[in-house]
């Protein structure tokens, strides 16, 4: 039997044919990015290709790598292999990867979401052959609202916090889910000031050309009282932080997937949780998968041993995956433990049948 174009190898997602690896999470000569969380873009490949608009929020974090952008669609070949990118919808840059070598395709989802954040490219379902998908919400229990109905509630929140005379801190992840907010904000109520992390990768994505809503960086010159008049955005490192500390009193938001969970606000300290996530839900796993018309699917992080089982009884041929990808941007914060009983906490009834084991329901 002939060798698979992709295989799953102790490096990571392996071509062989055209000598190159996906996210891979060892040092490699060649490697396609997917997109520039930390689980995904790793420091030491001499080699580096992704979007365009990855390019600086890569150079950012790793500082100076050997690195050829291309965009969406373009493509690029490696020993008679065809490689295109095509939007995630993740966070700016992010980019499904299409392999093509003798009439057979293979994608690699990288991380994605099927709604359309306004922020980043849309998703698009590529056809394929083998589709390697990710699956970190993959629980009938995560079905995420439309976006425009969670901006509604973070801007009552905050409006309501500025007639209390309360600061306002809203946390996401510096990458994603920190634009995702900045640009759904009604700047009408006041000033945006970021956390310095945060503010350094909005700078990388301007030096991208990307337009963001206007934004001051805190520093040890800011104004107390004038910073408590506006909305404050800081990543989850900064929660419980003499930083943070420091503006109270503030009514402190978290944004997440994981606020789907019971207890999760609760385990954060967080006042208010909002459910918003840069991943799939449920229902978009599913119809993402189903529009690959795939042959095969291979399921990476998340709720990979449930969720594949479920695709295979609904006459999916599902494949779980072991990889090390999942975390930095959604479960930092929540441990493995945590989650697992908050999974095993849930009723039966907001479960699908096929997945009622909440024990193995963690990654
Ligand atoms: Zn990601
Ligand atoms: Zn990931």
């Amino acid at each position: 039997m002939a060798k698979p174009l992709l295989e799953f190898t102790d490096r990571g997602i392996y071509c062989d044919q055209g000598r190159f690896y996906i996210d891979p999470w060892k040092p490699v000569d060649d490697a396609v990015i997917t997109h520039a969380h930390a689980d995904h873009a790793y420091w030491g490949h001499k080699n580096y290709l992704a979007h365009h608009l990855s390019r600086e929020v890569l150079y950012y974090r790793l500082g100076e790598i050997n690195l050829q952008t291309v965009a969406y669609n373009e493509p690029v070949y490696k020993n008679g292999v065809k490689i295109t990118l095509h939007p995630a919808g993740h966070v700016i840059g992010s980019a499904q990867i299409r392999v093509e070598y003798k009439d057979t395709v293979w994608v690699v989802s990288g991380d994605y979401k099927t709604d359309d954040d306004g922020v980043s490219d849309p998703f698009e379902p590529v056809k394929c052959h083998h589709f390697i998908s990710e699956c970190t919400f993959g629980m009938p229990v995560y079905s995420w609202k439309p976006q425009a109905e969670i901006f509604t509630d973070v801007n009552n929140w905050w409006q309501n916090n500025l007639q209390h005379d309360l600061a306002t801190v809203i946390v996401g992840y510096s990458l994603g889910k920190a634009q995702r907010i900045l640009q759904n904000l009604n700047m009408d109520l006041g000033k945006v000031y970021t956390h310095g992390v945060i503010e350094n990768t909005n700078e990388a994505l301007r030096r991208n050309g990307v337009t963001l809503n206007p934004t001051e960086r805190i520093t040890a010159e800011s104004v107390k009282t004038e910073v408590r008049k506006g909305i404050i955005l800081a990543p989850p490192s900064a929660v419980g932080t003499p930083w943070m500390r420091k503006f109270q009193p503030y009514s402190f938001g978290y944004c997440s997937g994981w606020m789907a969970l019971r207890g999760a606000k609760r385990r954060r300290a967080a006042d208010r949780g909002f459910i918003m996530s840069d991943h799939a839900d449920w229902n978009g796993l599913v119809s993402a998968i189903d529009a690959t018309g795939c042959e095969c699917v291979y399921l990476t992080h998340g709720y990979t041993a449930s969720f594949t089982r479920y695709l295979n009884e609904i006459g999916f041929n599902a494949k779980e995956v072991h990889t090390l990808y999942g975390g930095e941007e959604e479960d930092a914060g929540i441990t493995e433990k945590e989650e697992k009983e908050e999974t095993a906490e849930l009723p039966d009834t907001e479960r699908s049948p096929a997945v009622n084991d909440g024990q193995e329901a963690a990654k």
